[in-house]
């Protein structure tokens, strides 16, 4: 291999490799520009202490093999978490453990600094707390990592640490952290599935502030959610599952599952494209139970329960209407009995016109300036009809589930300061790309460049506190991804906008339209073998997207003949999920768009964040296949990167990424240069002689602290162990 810079024979180095990241040895010989290492196939712990060390930026040598190598060795110990600075990350443990959590260990953490006791997802809520509390300053903790890496779970860890501080003397009825925590349930029952990444995976990401009072407690909370996929309402991959409502319910008391004409859940479409109906460690039926317990307790009365099980039903009935050829050309009727019999069932528990539900289902009414005409659909479109209504229904309950709780739990108008608390989906890049992993992407890169500079921000304040001068570091700013994306006009969005507005586009005219815009864009990439597919240069790595469904997943707006239909709905829950249009709306343009209206979401919420003071919580998913005490290298160090942990660290090693105080460097070097020790000698100036007799350049002294650049540590000890 080739030689970096200040290797000499008995220094510590990491060698890349492709399998485990990377391995750790000792150069044994030198040669012109190769060196001979030998290997300790990582039998040997060279640098971290036993245990490992609670904060990174406490490793002698900052860099990634370090910072893995320590990870490990905490993994095994059941440390799952450590610091990085102001970083918390997380390992998913995939087990449980009780004694690291629980009332008694709330207590412990209560009002005791961060970096006093080990490393915890409480001392991160305390921080927060205590800041606000003292300070006054809103505070916001966000929790990132990807699929199954143990985000939600946090968040309710978080969440309960700030019941527990902020919250009143247990009294009679319904306190406000009792439905700020009983949300949970509610929304995971209708926002969470089993996918192939996590069995309880949220389908939407969320942002809870919790508003507290002059002294300090819970008074209010709002809950805003983001992006619910809605395409698993009728449409799941094997072995996943649609939401857990569905399967909740089918497991429901009899009383009800006749009540709904429900039955096996095998026998519906929506739910049988898959073989997956049951999970391990959940019942179905306690989980019912225990979602209605919870829906008393944020506040939903008895009737409204009733109308929304009764709508989860109608949508299960809705899915088994299947077509066939009418009798007139590109026509469609219910093909049998079977269909037939569900068409009724889903009219009388959405409380409409059977003959008006097929109507809007095999239908479309066109107006020409001459006469209105009843155009049919053949059965494919009927089909496609059918799937939008249900998704239309689902999307709308859920967004009445989020209002509910927030109206319920109340907002604090007087209320003092907040935390806010952030779930949302990590990076994703997968086989195949759409418009789902292209807006989460684009939040991605939102909370990238917040973090980025929140970060620099926070080492200038180091060096200036410690009175070290220093210049300007570079870093990679990704403003140029975010303007490829949301730039108006001209950003991607805006394009797919303009796309969706004109009739006569397709995806390939999108796709060709991005082609010449970005022509020249350092963010932007023409795939060679494809004509509609596009690749962006993330942060985190390069995603190649499919247009194909970019336009129709873009268009957010509901049929006409279905909000009608709903409208005339008996039950007012329904006609009430449905608001009439403002008439310019209906007439003009029917478009409303879902790209945009995220992007403005995410504005909103970087505004919120920025006006808080941040934590960062970065969970790392150890394995993919959701066990215990598997802990895949490569794996986790592409997800440091992606979270922005080897960003933090690059940006601290581009400075002066190790410190250490003062007295501890005179007590760790001092016999390099024994000259310069003595019983009076001043710490500072024994410190630059040191430093000065080993040749070394470009490190600072501070205050209390020496700044070494990266790898000076490391010549050091290896200078150290020749003496
Ligand atoms: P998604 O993005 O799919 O919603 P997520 O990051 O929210 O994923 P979680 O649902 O929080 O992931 O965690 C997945 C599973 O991992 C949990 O259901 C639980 O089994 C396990 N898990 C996560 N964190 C912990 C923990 N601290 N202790 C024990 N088990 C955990
Ligand atoms: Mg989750």
């Amino acid at each position: 291999m080739g030689t970096p810079v200040n290797i000499i024979v008995g220094s510590h180095v990491w060698i890349e490799d492709p399998e485990v990241a990377w391995i750790d040895g000792q150069v044994s010989d030198i040669n012109g520009n190769d060196a001979e290492i030998v290997t300790t196939n990582g039998k040997k712990d060279m640098e971290a202490p036993p245990g490992g060390v609670d904060d990174m930026t406490k490793l002698s040598y900052l860099h990634e093999p370090g910072v893995l190598q320590n990870l490990k060795v905490r993994y095994e110990l059941n440390k799952i978490y450590t610091y990085t600075g102001n970083i918390l990350i997380a390992i998913n443990p995939f087990k449980s453990l009780p004694h690291i959590y629980g009332a008694h260990m709330m207590e412990r953490y209560k009002a005791v600094p961060v970096g006093e006791l080990s490393p915890h997802v409480f001392a991160v809520a305390d921080a927060a707390y205590r800041e606000m509390v003292i300070e006054g300053k809103n505070n916001s903790i966000l929790v990132s990592g990807e699929s199954g890496a143990g985000k939600t779970e946090t968040t309710k860890m978080l969440m309960q640490f700030l019941a527990f501080v902020g919250g009143r003397v247990a009294t009679e009825g319904r306190t406000v952290e009792q439905q700020v925590l009983e949300s949970n349930p509610v929304l995971e029952a209708f926002g969470n599935a089993k996918t192939i990444r996590n069995n309880n995976s949220s389908r939407f990401g969320k942002f809870i502030e919790i508003q507290f009072d002059k002294s300090g407690r819970i008074s209010g909370a709002a809950i805003r959610t983001y992006l619910l996929e809605r395409s698993r309402v009728c449409q799941v991959n094997d072995p996943e599952r649609n939401y857990h409502c569905f399967y909740l319910l089918c497991a429901a008391p009899q009383e009800e599952i006749e009540k709904y004409k429900l039955g096996n859940p095998k026998s519906f479409h929506y739910l049988n494209q898959s073989k997956c109906y049951e999970l391990a460690d959940l019942n179905d039926a306690q989980e019912y139970l225990a979602t209605r317990r919870a829906m008393d307790i944020v506040g939903i009365s008895q009737t409204d329960q009733e109308a929304i099980f009764r709508v989860v039903a109608a949508i299960l009935h809705l899915g088994n209407i299947d077509f066939a050829k009418g009798k007139e050309i590109d026509s469609s009727v219910p093909k049998d009995d079977k269909a037939k019999f569900h068409l009724k069932i889903a009219a009388e528990l959405l409380m409409c016109d059977a003959d008006a539900l097929e109507d809007a289902l095999c239908k479309r009414v066109m107006i020409t300036p001459e006469e209105v005409i009843k155009r049919s659909l053949d059965p494919q479109s009927a089909t496609v009809s059918r799937d939008g209504l249900a998704k239309t229904i689902y999307s709308r309950l859920f967004d009445w589930l989020v209002d509910k709780i927030n109206n319920s739990i109340g907002q604090d108008p007087n209320s003092k300061c907040l935390i806010g608390v952030l779930d949302i989906y990590g990076f994703e890049s997968f086989k195949l790309n759409s418009f789902e992993q292209f807006c989460i992407n684009f939040t991605n890169e939102k909370l990238q460049q917040h973090f980025n500079q929140h970060l620099f921000k926070m080492e200038q304040e180091e060096y200036t506190k410690e009175q070290i001068n220093w210049s300007y570091i570079e870093f990679v700013d990704n403003q140029d991804v975010l303007d490829l994306i949301e730039k108006k006009p001209g950003g991607i969005v805006a394009l797919l906008d303009e796309a969706c507005m004109f009739p006569k586009s397709t995806h390939e005219t999108f796709a060709n339209k991005l082609y010449q815009t970005f022509k020249n864009h350092k963010r932007f990439i023409k795939p060679k073998l494809s004509q509609t597919d596009f690749t962006i240069a993330h942060y985190a790595g390069e995603v190649t997207y499919q247009s194909d469904q970019f336009l129709d997943k873009n268009k957010d707006y509901v049929v006409p003949e279905h909000q009608d239909l709903l409208i005339a709905s008996k039950c007012p829950f329904i006609s009430d999920l449905f608001p009439p249009l403002p008439e310019e709306t209906s007439k003009s343009s029917k478009f409303s768009s879902i790209g945009s209206r995220f992007k403005l979401q995410l504005q909103q919420l970087m505004e919120t964040l920025s006006s808080t003071k941040p934590h960062y919580i970065r969970c790392v998913k150890p394995n993919n296949l959701l066990k215990p005490a598997i802990f895949e290298n490569v794996n986790i160090m592409h997800q440091l990167r992606c979270g922005g942990v080897l960003e933090a660290i690059r940006i601290s090693c581009a400075g002066y990424p190790t410190r250490c105080p003062l007295f501890e460097f005179v007590n760790r070097f001092g016999l390099l240069a024994p000259e310069a020790m003595g019983a009076h000698c001043i710490e500072k100036n024994a410190c630059q002689k040191i430093l000065e007799k080993m040749g070394l350049k470009g490190y600072r002294i501070g205050k209390t602290k020496v700044f070494l650049r990266a790898g000076q540590m490391a010549e050091l000890d290896a200078r150290r162990a020749q003496v």
